[in-house]
């Protein structure tokens, strides 16, 4: 019933040459994914490029971040959800991990954020994760409810339909260290039950991803849980053969 989704967080990465080269090569693999909608989340300034070369393609593309403000105005270095709209974008990234920790953005920045992209008719991609000490501290619960409450309070939990969750524990980001998928169930289900006590229909159609090192030799056990809806990539989103490997391995 929920399509998976498999979309790649290119970060801070990427040149016109890089980005051509990549998007080339996914379109020649995308026959060969048959159940998963794939989705790239370029920088904003290689956008426009993979914009147009995904023109006619299944294929869908992103934003990493958006304005936490809608409309225009005197928001030096931001970009409105608007924007990136009018290019064609069907998703925006909000709250990575790396946003809240490397540049301050609080669970109610994040949640107006949210609440932006939505407005301007963008699937906001929800980051939510416990770092290591977190988890270790045993308040894995406790952070990832805060972080989903903050846009539940703001938007309401019907908006959660509007969006795409990511589960992406911060000690398995880029570290080559993946949850199992036992772990990763846990906290899927979790946020799965806690949307199902508010609204039982938006909690059944809600995608709920995986991130955090997610490989193509990782990728079909973790997606085979019932609670996970495909995955959020970062590094092997970068390699055409390993994210459509990831791709196939979501059925
Ligand atoms: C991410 O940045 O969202 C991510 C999951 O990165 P990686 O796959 O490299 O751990």
């Amino acid at each position: 019933m929920r399509q998976p989704l498999v979309a790649g967080n290119w970060k801070m990465n990427g040149s016109r040459a890089m980005a051509k080269e990549l998007i080339e090569g996914l379109k020649a693999g995308i026959g060969e994914v048959s159940k998963a909608r794939m989705a790239v989340c370029p920088t904003f300034v290689h956008l426009p490029e993979v914009a147009s070369l995904l023109e006619g393609s299944s294929i869908q593309f992103g934003s990493q971040d958006v304005c936490d403000r809608v409309g225009t105005g005197a928001f030096t270095g931001e970009v409105s959800g608007e924007m990136l709209k009018e290019f064609g974008c069907t998703y925006a990234i909000v709250g990575h991990s790396e946003r809240r920790s490397l540049y301050g953005e609080s669970d109610e920045f994040v949640a107006q954020k949210f609440a932006a992209a939505r407005q301007a008719g963008l699937k906001p991609i929800l980051c939510v994760g416990e770092t290591l000490e977190e988890r270790e501290g045993g308040i894995t619960e406790e952070v990832v409810g805060r972080q989903l409450d903050a846009v539940i309070e703001l938007e309401g939990v019907e908006a959660l339909a509007d969006g795409v969750i990511a589960y992406e524990p911060v000690w398995a980001i880029g570290t080559g260290r993946t949850a199992t998928p036992e772990q990763a169930q846990e906290t899927h289900a979790f946020i799965r039950g806690k949307i199902a006590a508010l609204d039982a229909e938006v909690a059944g159609k809600v995608q709920i991803l995986y991130g955090g090192s997610m490989k193509p030799d990782n990728a079909a056990e973790l997606m085979a849980k019932p609670d996970i809806d495909g995955g959020l990539i970062g590094g092997a989103s970068l390699k055409a053969a390993d994210f459509l490997a990831i791709g196939k391995a979501a059925g």
